[in-house]
């Protein structure tokens, strides 16, 4: 059964566990009894495989503070090779 979370004005937030179908807009708090109304919040992320965490983490991360790169990464710094074939030289120029 899913667990649902509720706020009351006094007490703070709580969740409670119960079945889809007896879910209700306000519940009775469990400390004082008044009236809580749910919450909704993020959803079990935690729950979810390493990597897809780690990806959206890095994604997360990535959006406050980019990383500043200075060359195209995994591409080498090695320059284009020069010809020194004569034949070469007398092709057009663009
Ligand atoms: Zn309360």
């Amino acid at each position: 059964m899913p667990t649902y979370g509720y706020r009351c004005s006094p007490c703070g937030e709580f969740d409670v566990v119960r079945a889809m179908a007896e879910t209700a807009k306000v519940t009775p708090c469990p400390d004082c009894g008044q009236p809580a109304t749910r919450t909704f919040g993020t959803p079990g992320l935690r729950s979810l495989d390493p990597g897809v965490r780690r990806a959206l983490d890095t994604g997360a991360r990535s959006a406050e503070n980019p990383t500043i790169v200075s060359s195209v990464p995994g591409r080498s710094r090695r320059p284009t090779p020069i010809t020194r074939d004569p034949r070469h030289a007398k092709l057009p120029r663009p």
